[in-house]
């Protein structure tokens, strides 16, 4: 009997190849009916062992972030585009993206948020179904229609970006504030 997150993520997914490397499908977590959505790229090792997004050194920079914008994980949900670590934590290519896209769907129709957050340029792209550039786009603002969902999209930087980058932390503390006063009004 195939096995479902209580969002409906499919736990025993087999739908493309990230599933053979792979320790454990990670489904999104946080408050089940957030009214912000943050999303990433995709598993890395911690978050394949632990089964939980973000909780590697990526987790602790977003938690600083969230911190300084007065906001906890405990008020979101956090999800990636995919569920799978990709191997050797390269970006994950567009095709499983779009495979993995049900996932997202199933959490997004039963969360109900009213805007997401997309951290990355990885993540961006998958949302607005083009090619992104954190260099012009970071901070703006799309309407997007997703699961029977308007939704807002705050686009922003990857927290595991203000590693090679710390003067993006700014601006990911910005767009946090930003998007959380959007999804609140
Ligand atoms: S990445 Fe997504 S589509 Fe691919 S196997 Fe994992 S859960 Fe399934």
């Amino acid at each position: 009997m195939t096995r479902t997150s209580p969002q409906g993520v499919d736990l025993d997914c087999q739908r493309c190849p990230l599933a053979r490397s792979r320790l454990q499908v990670v489904p999104g977590s946080g408050d089940p009916q957030a009214r912000l959505m943050l999303v990433g790229e995709a598993p890395g090792a911690s978050e394949d062992q632990g089964g939980e997004p973000f909780i590697g050194r990526a987790g602790s920079i977003l938690d600083g972030a969230l911190d300084e914008a007065g906001m906890s994980r405990e008020r979101l949900w956090i999800a990636n585009t995919v569920r799978c670590r990709p191997p050797e934590n390269r970006t994950p290519r567009p095709a499983e993206i779009a495979n993995c896209s049900f996932q997202l769907d199933a959490e997004l129709g039963t969360v109900a948020p009213r805007v997401m957050i997309a951290l990355g340029a990885t993540a961006a792209s998958a949302l607005l179904g083009r090619p992104v550039s954190l260099k012009d786009e970071a901070g703006s603002v799309h309407r997007i229609r997703r699961a029977e969902l308007d939704l807002r999209c705050v686009v922003t930087y990857h927290p595991a970006g203000i590693i090679y980058r710390p003067s993006a932390r700014t601006n990911l503390v910005e767009d946090l504030t930003l998007a959380w006063e959007l999804s609140q009004g």
